[in-house]
Formats: C-alpha cells, sequence, structure tokens
C-alpha cells in the first residue's frame, strides 16, 4: 500500500515496484514509526516527509533512488540525523535513511575498517577498540560517520592521526543516475577528493573504509572548568600552553554556563565557565606531565581529567548534546586565540543565559596540518581553530533569545573570523558556502558536481551549484 500523501497517481506503478524489491522499511505517514523517524537531532527542525525509506542494504538505496527520481520528490539523505540545519528530511520529500545499514568490519591486521552509511561515531570506535585500534572521529557519540566524513571530520584524534577524511581509504558510491562507483586514491580520484570535505553533494556513500591508527584503549582524558572571572588569565595561559603541546595533545576551549549533568557538582550548575577539554594519545605518565600545568593553573572548579577508556571519553560530551534540543549554530574559524579573540568569548560568554547555549574553540595543528590544504575539500583551517558558537534550549521556549545570542556573538567576531566548518553552518545560502570553500576550491568541487550529479538531485546539503 503506498503511503498515504506519498506520490501522485501516476507513480503507483513505480512505488509497487519500489515495494516489491524493497527489503527495509517503507515508512509513511500512516506507520506507527512515522512520528518518531521524522524527527532529526535537532529538535527545531519539524518536517513532514512523504516517505521514510529505511534502507537494509545498498540495492535499497538504488531502489529509494530511483523511485524518487521517478516520482520528481525531493531526497534527503540521512546517515545520523545530526545535522544542523536539518538536510536529513524535507517536506513532501522522500528520505533515503541509511540508519539500518550498520555493517562494520574490522581488519586488524592490516589496520583497516569498513562501515556503512548508517554507523554512529560509537559503534564504531566499540568496533575498532576492541582491537586497541582507532579512526579519528568526532566528540559525541551519537552523531552519524556519513555526515561527519564527508564534511572532514575532526575529534579528539586529530592532532595525532589526522582528521576522519585525512584516514578515509575509499568511499562505496551510488551517484545520482544509481551507478555504483569506488572512489579512492586509485579510483576515480576527483570524486575522492570532493568527498573529503564536500559534503553529500555528489551521491550517496554507503560505506567508507578508513584506515585505522592505535589509540588506547586508556587515554589520558577529560575536562577542567574555572569561574568565568578567571576567563582572560586562563585564556592567555591556555593560548601558550596548548601551543607548545606535542601532537598526542589534542585540545578545546569552551566557554558557557556549567552543564546540568551528572559529572559535574549540582552546586556548580549553571555558573558561567571557562574550560579546557583535553585527551591524550600515548604513554600516560608523559600525558599527565604535560597536562599538570594546566589542571594546577589558577583555581580550578572542576577536574574530570583521569586516565579512562576512550570509549568512555568519547561519550564525555553526550550528556550535553541530547537528542531533540533547539539548536542554532554560527560556525567560524580562527588563526589564533589573540587577545581579540578572547574578549569576545568571556563578553558574550558572560551573557549566556541558557545552560544548553556556549562556544567552543577547537584547536588544530598537528597531524591535520600536515595534510595540504587543497589536497582535500575541507572547507576549514587545518592550523588554527574551529569555533562554534551555538544557542540552544531544551525546547522552543527562549530559543530566539539564544539564537538572537549565537549572532551577536558572531557578528562581535567578525574581524577575526577566517573561514568556517561546512558541518557547523545552518542553512546560509550559495553565497556563502562558496565563501566558505573559497574561490578555488568551490570551482574544483563544481567540477566534480557536473560529473557526477549535473542536475543537483542531491541539493539538501551546504550546496555546490553544477554552475
Ligand atoms: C551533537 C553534535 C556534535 C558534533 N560534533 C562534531 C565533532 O566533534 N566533529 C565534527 O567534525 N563534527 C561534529 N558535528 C557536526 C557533524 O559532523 C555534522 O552534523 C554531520 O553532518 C552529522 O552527520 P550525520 O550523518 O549524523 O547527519 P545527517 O543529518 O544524517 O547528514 C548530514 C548531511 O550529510 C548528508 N549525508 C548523510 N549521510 C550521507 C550519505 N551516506 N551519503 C551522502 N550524504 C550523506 C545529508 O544529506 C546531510 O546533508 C557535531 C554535530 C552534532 C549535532
Amino acid at each position: 500500500m503506498l503511503p498515504r500523501m506519498a506520490v501522485a497517481n501516476d507513480d503507483q506503478i513505480a512505488y509497487a515496484h519500489l515495494e516489491r524489491s524493497f527489503r527495509g522499511d517503507l515508512v509513511g505517514p500512516d506507520h506507527p514509526a512515522y512520528e518518531a523517524l521524522r524527527r532529526v537531532w535537532n529538535g527545531s527542525i519539524d518536517r513532514r516527509p512523504a516517505l521514510i525509506a529505511r534502507c537494509s542494504d545498498r540495492p535499497d538505496v538504488v531502489a529509494a533512488l530511483a523511485f524518487a527520481r521517478r516520482a520528481g520528490l525531493t531526497i534527503a539523505i540521512r546517515g545520523g540525523g545530526h545535522s544542523f540545519p536539518g538536510f536529513s528530511v524535507a517536506d513532501g520529500g522522500v528520505v533515503i535513511d541509511l540508519g539500518p545499514m550498520k555493517r562494520i568490519d574490522v581488519d586488524p591486521e592490516r589496520r583497516v575498517a569498513r562501515a556503512e552509511g548508517g554507523v554512529l561515531l560509537g559503534e564504531l570506535d566499540r568496533a575498532t577498540q576492541a582491537h586497541g585500534l582507532a579512526v579519528p572521529l568526532g566528540s559525541v557519540t551519537h552523531t552519524g560517520i556519513a555526515g561527519l566524513t564527508l564534511g572532514g571530520g575532526f575529534g579528539w584524534l586529530m592532532r595525532k592521526y589526522g582528521l576522519t577524511i585525512d584516514n578515509l581509504l575509499a568511499a562505496e558510491v551510488v551517484t545520482a543516475d544509481g551507478d555504483v562507483v569506488e572512489a579512492s586514491a586509485a579510483e576515480n580520484t576527483d570524486l575522492f577528493w570532493g568527498l573529503r570535505g564536500g559534503g553529500g553533494n555528489f551521491g550517496i556513500v554507503t560505506s567508507f573504509t578508513y584506515r585505522l591508527n592505535p589509540v588506547g584503549p586508556t587515554v589520558v582524558a577529560g575536562l577542567v572548568l574555572w569561574a568565568l572571572e578567571d576567563g582572560a588569565e586562563v585564556g592567555r595561559f591556555y593560548r601558550e600552553w596548548a601551543l607548545a603541546a606535542p601532537d598526542e595533545l589534542t585540545t578545546a576551549l569552551v566557554v558557557r554556563r556549567a552543564p546540568a549533568v551528572d559529572l559535574i557538582p549540582a552546586e556548580l550548575h549553571g555558573r558561567p565557565v571557562i574550560g579546557v577539554a583535553c585527551s591524550w594519545v600515548g604513554a600516560h605518565d608523559r600525558g599527565e606531565a604535560v597536562l599538570a600545568p594546566m589542571r594546577r593553573f589558577g583555581t580550578p572548579i572542576v577536574d574530570l581529567v583521569s586516565r579512562r577508556p576512550f570509549v568512555e571519553h568519547q561519550g564525555l560530551l553526550d550528556p550535553s548534546f541530547p537528542h531533540g534540543i533547539w539548536i542554532y549554530s554560527k560556525a567560524s574559524d580562527v588563526a589564533a586565540l589573540t587577545d581579540g579573540v578572547l574578549e569576545v568569548m568571556l563578553d558574550h560568554g558572560a551573557r549566556v543565559r541558557s545552560l544548553r547555549s556556549g562556544m567552543i574553540a577547537w584547536q588544530l595543528g598537528g597531524a591535520a596540518a600536515r595534510v595540504g590544504v587543497l589536497d582535500t575539500a575541507f572547507s576549514s583551517t587545518r592550523n588554527g581553530y574551529l569555533m562554534d558558537v551555538v544557542g540552544a534550549t531544551d525546547s522552543a521556549d527562549g530559543f530566539d533569545v539564544e539564537r538572537q545570542w549565537a549572532r551577536d556573538c558572531w557578528d562581535a567576531l567578525a574581524p577575526h573570523r577566517t573561514g568556517a566548518y561546512v558541518n557547523w553552518l545552518m542553512e546560509e545560502g550559495d553565497e556563502r558556502v562558496r565563501e566558505v570553500y573559497g574561490e578555488e576550491r568551490y570551482r574544483r568541487l563544481q567540477a566534480v558536481k557536473r560529473q557526477y550529479d549535473p542536475k543537483n538531485v542531491f541539493h539538501l546539503n551546504q550546496n555546490v551549484v553544477p554552475g
């Protein structure tokens, strides 16, 4: 039976054909799971697709794509559903949902892992850490590897082992015409270049093959917090200390109100704080020695740094980012944490109201900076700081105020901004996408787009217009 609202009568035959061949679930508005499945991670996105095609394998992806194109419906691709602007769901469209595609194959001898497009970060980490290995991924375990990888992927291992894309060996892609192609350093090299930062513009990636690196399984990692009143001293100390740190250390500077999570004493919840989140991948004693001056600096009010399993550290930020919170993101790279940048962080940090809002600056460099800026399509800096300002609430209540706070903070950063991470943009229009990639990279992306998706079938993303 065709899901109600899904397609016009002309397409009944095409839908019947899809139903016969499709092995996963076809979820229309009448399906009991529809309400839950139409929602994405960002609670402020409220869209009603005509159909959610829950794919169980690559042929399902090909069949769902063929049907959506035949019916002329907007196509949204979903991996983990964490796109801030909600690109993985479309009103009246078809969601090609790779969520059920969870297969992971780890080859510890060759140090290679292959993961299907529906795998989440935490799932891949658990599978690889069973062998003491890891792919550098992001910092919240329920994010999808698909969207994260296609945007670049930064996280706790990046200064030691590079970005996620720097560890991508190959991708299997279903193109707009339904062909299945492999992209790697040996095959379809232009496509491979574009996939490493160009988002979902070129096709549906059904599997990713990554290089694995030795990690842990225990790392020295955690979070130290100080009162925001001490922010100027902490910020200046952090800047010099982190710049001198070896590649084993990856850190981020955070300004926000202390979140109401179990790890933080209840009496501190809501207090404006500045914090350093950190992860050391290497010999524990040496890591503790490198971290000691930071942990001793001034008067920390919380110190959660300890030896802990890497998979546990990967979940450190999870409680602060539950599914369904309303979030608005303003992304910006800065070349350095100058006094001017720190001033903006502290000034706007002092004005934040919600316990969900805040800003974070991740320090790149190390292995991430040893890959050439045009060797991949990664939009952001490889040597400075990736900054994100998020205005967020638990529900619609107060969301406009937080969004405005994020915009004001971002405006204040204007003199310092150098670029942005494409995966942190909202829906900000073609010009902004072009600006973020920069002319040369954008022109190359357009050439790949013209080859693999000239009709812009895949346009629910930070869209590269074929031109
Ligand atoms: C809580 C949270 C924490 C985050 N932390 C980090 C972090 O530490 N590091 C980091 O780098 N980023 C981080 N991000 C940003 C994250 O990388 C992006 O939101 C990413 O797009 C999420 O991927 P997804 O598969 O979950 O999202 P989805 O919403 O499913 O997809 C995102 C985009 O990718 C496209 N897409 C998804 N799957 C495929 C596929 N198989 N083939 C082709 N296109 C596809 C979608 O169409 C959409 O345009 C975070 C985001 C959130 C919400």
